[in-house]
């Protein structure tokens, strides 16, 4: 479509970033062209409708430059998981396995409520490990999981599959 030219022709790929061997997909070039990052913005806050989403969630970094303007264009709130030690307040943490090593991921779990339904966006699902994490921090937190959007999903890696079970249903969009 328009939509998918649009955005590829506006990420970079870097050879060999942050180590040899990895193709870096950069979104930068499309957060500097203001009709590309509008065109991301607007389809991504039309998922956040129609999941019935009541609360973006954010993946750090990012997912909060992408997930902030879709929350205020869906007219939703927005919730940033960051990574461990960055929250001020009281958190839920979870851990989870990375190529080489493990992460740590935390929430305000006082943000979400019971009825909440989350829609989390980042830019690039890879492995799927990181939002596999966010979503076991929103349902740990209370709230249900109205779906996972994402710019661009890797699909010569197994993120998809790795996703699927913690998503229980609910849609994984990558646009
Ligand atoms: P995963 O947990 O392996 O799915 O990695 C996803 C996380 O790493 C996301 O938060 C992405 O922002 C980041 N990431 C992984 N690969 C890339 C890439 O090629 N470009 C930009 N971000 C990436």
């Amino acid at each position: 479509t328009g939509l998918q030219e649009l955005l590829l022709s506006r990420i970079r790929d870097v050879a060999d970033y942050p180590e040899p061997g990895v193709m870096f997909k950069d979104i930068t070039p499309l957060l500097a062209d203001p009709e590309a990052f509008t065109a991301l913005t607007d389809a991504l806050a039309g998922i956040a409708k129609d999941t019935g989403a009541t609360k973006v969630v954010g993946l750090e970094a990012r997912g909060f430059i992408l997930g902030a303007p879709v929350a205020v264009r869906a007219g939703l709130g927005f919730i940033p998981v960051r990574k461990a030690g960055k929250l001020p307040g009281a958190t839920l943490s979870q851990a989870y396995d990375l190529e080489y090593g493990s992460a740590e991921i935390e929430i305000h779990a006082e943000d979400l409520a019971a009825g909440d339904r989350v829609l989390v966006v980042d830019d690039v699902l890879a492995t799927g490990g990181t939002a596999e994490a966010s979503l076991q921090l929103i349902r740990r937190a209370g709230a249900a999981v109205a779906g996972v959007a994402v710019l661009m999903e890797l699909g010569f890696l197994p993120g998809r599959a790795r996703l699927e079970p913690a998503l229980d249903g609910a849609p994984l969009q990558a646009l």
